[in-house]
């Protein structure tokens, strides 16, 4: 079912001080690595981070292939690195060299036969199956009907696919709403689709901000804005995660209200996938896109995930006879949603007969186009072969205590300089507002120090400049200790 997401959670309505609302208290002797190494000890989860590669100090060092370690992968504790980055480029798993390796041995044995035949001892299907199973293992994270999923492309391109089938301007209604501080491709791919209409981005890109002096977007304004401009608007695209801030918005409430408009609605959920438990296909959400290589863990660039609605996946046919009872051409024909199409999004049972006559397949793979990467498809199915070995309610339980301890402690004692407090956490409070992911922005001039603290204790975190440091600790991999060491860093660094 839907997180119990709680709308309008404002600062005022959950304090940040260390006995605020949080969805976990903590004891007053929680500032310390043994406590911290309790809750590791007693995480059901805890096995899964024997699943990765956690990068060692020293390789996360090197500059050449030839310095890294004979084996990659560090047992020992002590020069184990911290990986605080998985919103960005999630670990590689121990598993997907092999999966890997069975599709190059496939193809270099089998050769061109492994698109159809089934090889005993693979872990793999054969190659045209292979977008398929990873549809199927991707479904449950999304909460999506298997034939609601496609896994294809790469985020930026799905979204340009998604909107030539929902966004259809006409000269009243040709207006989309998405967010002041999109992610840039984003951006780009909304404004280029817009112009590529033949309308003006400055007034049909219209852009919601958060309110004055705050950095999360106010779920109200939000809706507030999508009334007043109801008859104007072809299309809504909006983050399910935002990446900056890390606030994740109420997908159902704000589908639904959209809906009562007609409008459709898109979700790009590149930092909501495999991070927070998703509905998309009970919230009636018309279509989604992601990317695996965040805290899905496929890969860099690796290929991409769509969700399209069942009702807009339909194929159907007239009745095959017209009111004469002859046969007519029209009446063969399938009707479907419009879309730009490609021989993959067809019928697989006539694709090969290479007659031009094109059949989509029913539900999001009819929206494929062309033949996909089985090797990015084998890092994919390695890392959802993790993911289908737990559920993401129980990856969200951890998840929303990880980051809760990460919060406890960020509050605790926060260094002062010229009397103000060196950062603050500009994410919600509220813990159904948000995912794994915390956002600190220091003051200025601080983000330098901070990075060369982490980067000297072996802590990978990225820095958004000019002032915001993402801590986003994965429940796959992460641990407790990690959180404890890397607020302890944050905070010498900034003292
Ligand atoms: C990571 C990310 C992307 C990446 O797009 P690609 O097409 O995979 O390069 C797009 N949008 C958002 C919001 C992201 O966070």
């Amino acid at each position: 079912m839907a997180p119990e997401i709680i709308t309008n959670g404002t600062d005022e309505q959950c304090s940040r001080s260390p006995a605020g609302k949080s969805i976990a208290d903590f004891p007053s002797n929680a500032n310390n690595i043994e406590y911290a190494r309790s809750l590791d000890a007693c995480c059901p989860l805890r096995h899964f981070r024997n699943e990765f590669i956690i990068p060692s100090k020293s390789n996360l060092r090197a500059q050449s292939l030839s310095e890294i370690s004979a084996s990659p992968m560090t047992d020992s504790a002590s020069d184990a690195g911290i990986y605080f980055c998985g919103n960005s480029l999630g670990l590689q798993p121990k598993r997907t060299s092999a999966y890997v390796q069975n599709l190059l041995s496939t193809w270099a044995t089998i050769c061109v036969d492994g698109h159809f035949r089934p090889v005993a001892d693979s872990p793999l299907a054969p190659w045209q199956d292979l977008a398929e199973s990873a549809s199927k293992l991707c479904a449950p994270l999304v909460g999506a009907v298997p034939s609601e999923v496609s896994i294809q492309n790469t985020l930026s391109v799905n979204l340009h696919l998604m909107m030539a089938s929902f966004y259809r301007p006409t000269a009243v209604r040709n207006k989309v709403l998405l967010e002041f501080h999109a992610f840039p491709s984003d951006h780009y791919t909304i404004e280029s689709q817009i112009k590529w209409h033949g309308y003006d981005p400055d007034e049909a890109m219209l852009l919601v901000t958060p309110d004055h002096g705050k950095y999360t977007l106010s779920t109200s304004e939000l809706l507030a804005t999508i009334d007043a401009y109801a008859d104007q608007l072809a299309l809504i695209v909006l983050p399910g995660i935002q990446y900056y801030t890390g606030q994740m918005l109420d997908i159902p409430l704000i589908t639904e209200h959209a809906h009562k408009h007609g409008i459709p609605i898109g979700w790009d959920l590149a930092h909501a996938a495999g991070n927070v438990p998703l509905q998309l296909h009970d919230w009636g959400v018309d279509f989604a896109v992601w990317c695996t290589y965040k805290y899905l863990n496929s890969g860099p660039g690796s290929i991409g995930g769509l969700f399209v609605h069942e009702r807009h996946g339909k194929v159907e046919y007239a009745d095959s006879k017209s009111e004469t009872g002859h046969d007519t051409e029209s009446a063969n024909r399938p009707i479907y949603r419009e879309r730009l199409t490609g021989w993959y999004g067809g019928d697989r049972a006539v694709r090969f007969n290479m007659d031009n006559k094109f059949i989509p397949i029913p539900g999001a793979a009819g929206y494929q186009i062309s033949n996909p990467s089985a090797i990015d498809l084998s890092c994919v199915i390695a890392s959802l072969s993790i993911f289908n070995e737990t559920s993401m309610q129980a990856l969200r339980e951890k998840s929303l205590r990880l980051t809760a301890y990460a919060e406890h402690l960020l509050l605790q004692d926060v260094p002062l300089i010229d009397g103000e407090t060196a950062y603050k956490i500009i994410t919600p409070c509220n813990p159904n507002e948000r995912g794994a992911q915390l956002s600190l922005l220091f003051k200025p001039g601080l983000l330098d120090k901070v990075g060369q603290g982490l980067k000297s204790g072996g802590v990978v975190a990225d820095q958004r400049k000019p002032a915001v440091c993402r801590i986003p600790p994965a429940p796959l991999y992460n641990t407790y200790e990690e959180v404890y060491t890397v607020v302890r860093i944050i905070k010498e660094a900034v003292s």
